[in-house]
């Protein structure tokens, strides 16, 4: 580990040069930009519609208002009213008090923005006609684009993801929650990639007269990683005592029984409260319709390497982010790489070239930071099949709320209160 430290800190450097000249004339060009975009009549500009506000629909939309040429503005839609900051649900779902912190307000997300350049609609959309160029939102409203760019993710449970669309209800989901874990001696976590992970660590490490059991379908834990994560991070579980069963998939009891498990050598196990972390589910199905070939197996878009629909009718709809079959990480990280390759081809498009600028994955994309108790964490980075990096680490973060005033200040938002 020691010698992966060091390989990690020869690979920094590579990084920075690789992208840091893109970010610094990225940078220069949205200055530019910003002085030579003229505004326009609304009812005159054509629209780039990015549905969900997400890690990959905020990117993109802040990317196309930093590129789009005059005569074109982005719509952004999203059902939420703040931005659902999921990175740090599963500390925020044990320790209470900062809940109100994973919901940060939109309002300045394009404060910079030439006027007129960006909207965003608090919606859900419903449909999509990909012939006329037209969304449906629940409201019976009709949004109209040139181009669509579809990153409305996935969807899956407490503590991966709230219910609510409003911040005040999606706060008191948290609040439930907290209190069940506090009533609760005996805790099952079902799932053991990284939700459940750093939930299970995180209720020994605050509760540590609570017992937790980890239990995971495969032998080892974050089985989409590689196999030195899962087993060091099986080793330190241990250490913090999280009890583990690997290799089940108990079956769950309904009715009284919800919180008991059955598992394969029918044994059964009763728990106060048991925690599904497992079933990510595409938010796939408004786009369904367009024909039979437009979701993969998986529930997913299917998508060129340009990331426009596999579906040759629909050149100027795209999918990005966790909704896209890609052959990248279902990470924030690798949608926002995605954002860069669609704004580059559809800015292409506008201009009446093809759209060429195809999506390779870039192992930076996979990598994980994962929090494990109060002051641990670990990193992971697969860089190739043959060669991969694990580097544990005290949490330089002391923050329990895991630092997300730097995420507030991302979005132009105050962090004076977080209750806004
Ligand atoms: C607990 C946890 C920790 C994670 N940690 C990391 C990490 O450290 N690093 C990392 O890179 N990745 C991490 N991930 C993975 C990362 O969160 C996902 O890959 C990322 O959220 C995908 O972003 P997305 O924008 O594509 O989709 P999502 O985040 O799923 O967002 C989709 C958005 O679309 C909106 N939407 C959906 N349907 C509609 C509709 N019909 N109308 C309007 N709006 C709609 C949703 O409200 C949502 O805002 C973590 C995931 C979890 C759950």
């Amino acid at each position: 580990m020691a010698n992966d430290k060091l390989h990690l800190f020869t690979i920094l450097p590579r990084l920075l040069i690789t992208y840091l000249p893109t970010l610094l004339l990225q940078r220069l060009q949205a200055i530019i930009h910003s002085l030579t975009y003229r505004s326009l009549p609304p009812s005159s500009l054509k629209t780039v519609l990015v549905l969900g506000g997400s890690f990959t629909g905020t990117a993109l939309a802040r990317r196309l208002r930093q590129t789009l040429p005059t005569g074109y503005r982005v719509v952004l839609i999203e059902k939420n009213s703040h931005f659902n900051y999921s990175f740090n649900f599963p500390r925020y779902a044990i320790v209470s008090g900062l809940e109100e912190r994973a919901f940060i307000p939109y309002t300045n997300l394009a404060s910079s923005a030439p006027k007129g350049i960006f909207a965003q609609v608090q919606g859900n959309v419903v449909s999509v006609d990909g012939v006329k160029k037209e969304v449906e939102l629940e409201n019976g409203e009709k949004v109209g684009f040139e181009f669509l760019a579809v990153a409305t993710g996935s969807r899956q449970g407490f503590p991966a993801k709230v219910q609510a669309t409003e911040k005040r209800d999606g706060v008191e989901e948290f609040r439930e929650f907290q209190e069940r874990v506090r009533g609760s001696g005996r805790i099952a976590v079902v799932g053991g990639g990284a939700v459940g992970v750093q939930l299970s660590a995180d209720v020994k490490e605050w509760f540590p007269e609570k017992e937790v059991l980890l239990v995971h379908s495969r032998e080892r834990l974050l089985s989409g990683f590689g196999e030195r994560l899962g087993d060091y991070v099986a080793g330190r579980l241990g250490e913090m005592g999280v009890k583990l069963r690997l290799g089940e998939r108990p079956s769950v009891g309904s009715g009284e029984k919800a919180t008991t498990l059955k598992f394969k050598d029918g044994s059964e196990e009763v728990f106060d409260l048991m925690i599904p972390c497992t079933g990510q589910i595409p938010n796939s199905s408004i786009i369904s319709s367009l024909g039979p070939d437009v979701l993969a197996k998986s529930g997913r878009i299917n998508v060129k390497p340009t990331l426009q629909l596999s579906d040759p009718a629909y050149p100027h709809i795209f999918a990005l982010g966790d909704v896209a079959e890609t052959y990248g990480p279902k990470m924030g990280r690798a949608g926002m790489m995605q954002a860069e390759i669609v704004v580059s081809n559809i800015l292409s498009m506008i201009k009446g070239g093809e759209a060429s600028k195809k999506y390779v994955p870039h192992f930076v994309e996979g990598a994980l930071k994962l929090s494990l108790g109060k002051s641990e964490s670990v990193i992971y980075v697969k860089e190739s099949p043959e060669r991969d990096i694990l580097v544990p680490g005290k949490s330089k973060c002391k923050n329990e709320d895991l630092g997300i005033a730097q995420v507030w200040k991302h979005f132009g938002a105050d962090t004076k209160d977080y209750s806004v």
